[in-house]
């Protein structure tokens, strides 16, 4: 732990660390969904569908790599047990038990939107207490805005794909 980089956070550590916790959860959990939905992925335009997964999954634990970062800095411990992710999670894990292109990308839109609902309430939580998290929060939810949209278009092109008069 830095002692005066942690001083200088404007807000409860505690509290902060709580919700680093959790969202290192979520981006474990939303790492798996995304890794194992890219093996299993199956139906139209799955090469295309595949590409996005399988970015979205390393993208996703890049973010844990962040915040895993951020929380040892403050002093705090990253969550050590898999199981105790599920406790911690706000955004939950979708099961990707049905392979089909379709259900896989509607389950990953929600995930995203999950995601997108918690940074922005810790970028308002930090912004002015602590710039260093903020900063490193605005990265990833920058990359969570392109993952929602990333998959609302593959879903878009679906839709017409197979759209029928
Ligand atoms: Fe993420
Ligand atoms: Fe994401
Ligand atoms: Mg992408």
């Amino acid at each position: 732990m830095g002692t005066k980089g942690t001083e200088i956070v404007g807000m409860d550590v505690e509290e902060l660390l709580d919700l680093l916790n959790r969202a290192y959860s979520d981006e474990w959990l939303a790492y798996y969904q995304y890794w194992l939905g890219a093996k299993i992925c199956k139906g139209p335009m799955k090469e295309a569908v595949i590409t996005e997964l399988e970015q979205h999954a390393t993208e996703e634990l890049g973010h844990a790599l962040l915040l895993t970062g951020r929380i040892i800095q403050l002093g705090g411990t990253p969550i050590t047990k898999p199981e105790d992710w599920y406790k911690w999670t706000n955004c939950g894990y979708d099961a990707p038990d049905d392979p089909f292109v379709k259900t896989l990308l509607e389950q990953n839109i929600k995930g995203e939107q999950c995601a997108i609902g918690v940074y922005k309430k810790l970028m308002d939580k930090t912004m002015n207490a602590d710039p260093i998290t903020y900063n490193i929060v605005l990265q990833i939810i920058q990359q969570e805005v392109e993952h929602e949209e990333d998959l609302q278009s593959l879903l878009e092109d679906f839709e017409l794909m197979t759209r029928r008069k």
